[in-house]
């Protein structure tokens, strides 16, 4: 070799050095820019790690399978045990051995296996009517089935994974014999056919169609800032159910590393970040969740609704009767 050529050889390496140096992990995100970039920029400034971040509304799972062994993502954030267990069945991740995550994130919230991890946690909730549900009336999941509240209870589909996983916590509280009587009276109680997102019960409510809505807690503090749908919000009462029984049915939002994930320790690293009570804080707020590191202070809003028990069913149970509770919600026909 003639010493230029050394010299370019030098050079080129050194390039490669310089890129290699640049430190950097592949985020895939459902869940929208405004509640994690401040999270990703504060791990960048405690790191030196820059965070890319691909964000979409849906199909990032059917993106990861395309893309394979070749694709940049390192990790997966999307909401919903549901979702989570998709990329899990999908085997598009891998577990992740991490003694702060197992420290910070309760066993109930993340995989017996490792695979996910719970960030936030949020409460399927009633939002009841001011006028027409006395305080004390609304009670249990369970007790919607009942008599009492014929044409009175709005929801969205049964086949939306927040309520497949409610009612896959019913099966695995009382069998899928008990679960599908409780889903057929509930279904008999709708004051009309299942539609529309969680806001849209409340505004029913609101306008007087039904008397109870079933919605995820985040939404009534996302409806107070919403201009149009304070008015819808501020018609309810929220009632946190099942106090004198088996607690009320929580699910979260999480994280998973890809199984091809080119950057895994970065990733590691942003997911301990995100463990952390500064991350969990912000995270929390960001959206009116429940941290789920049981060591971070609630937001001034949740504080307010008072704390309550929490269903201690682990997710990882709840998502083995997915499946079931999506059949069961066809055999009684709940959206029809
Ligand atoms: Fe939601």
């Amino acid at each position: 070799m003639n010493p230029l050529h050394s010299v370019l050889l030098v050079a080129a390496l050194l390039c490669v050095g310089t890129a290699s140096a640049e430190q950097e992990v592949n985020v895939y995100s459902y869940r929208q820019p405004f509640l994690i970039r401040p999270l990703f920029d504060a791990f960048t400034k405690e790191t030196g790690i820059k965070v890319n971040v691909v964000f979409a509304e849906e199909g990032l799972v059917e993106r990861l399978k395309r893309e394979g062994a070749n694709s940049p993502a390192d990790l997966i954030f999307t909401v919903d045990i549901g979702r989570l267990s998709d990329a899990v069945e999908a085997d598009l991740v891998q577990p992740v051995q991490s003694p702060v995550l197992t420290a910070n994130i309760p066993a109930q919230f993340r995989d017996p296996g490792n695979l996910w991890f719970g960030l936030t946690t949020r409460a399927r909730i009633f939002a009841v009517s001011k006028e027409r549900v006395a305080p004390g009336e609304a009670t249990s999941y369970e007790a919607l089935a009942e008599p009492q509240w014929k044409g009175r209870i709005c929801t969205r589909s049964g086949k939306h994974v927040y309520s497949v996983a409610l009612t896959a916590a019913m099966i695995a509280h009382h069998g899928e014999a008990e679960a599908e009587k409780w889903l057929t009276g509930l279904k008999n109680n709708l004051a009309r056919r299942p539609q529309g997102n969680d806001r849209a019960q409340v505004k029913a409510v609101k306008e007087g169609q039904c008397d109870l809505a079933l919605i995820n807690s985040y939404y009534v503090g996302n409806m107070m800032a919403d201009k149009e749908q304070a008015e819808w919000v501020a018609a309810v009462n929220i009632v946190f159910p099942n106090q004198d029984s088996t607690g009320t049915h929580v699910n979260i939002s999480g994280m998973a590393m890809t199984r091809s994930a080119p950057n895994p320790e970065n990733a590691k690293k942003l997911m301990e970040f995100l463990s952390g009570d500064l991350a969990q804080q912000i995270y929390a707020e960001q959206n009116y969740e429940y941290p789920v590191n049981p060591q971070v202070p609630w937001s001034g809003l949740l504080k307010s609704w008072g704390e309550f028990k929490v269903d201690s069913l682990p997710l990882a149970q709840i998502a083995q009767y997915r499946t079931a509770a999506i059949k069961l919600a066809d055999k009684v026909g709940y959206d029809d």
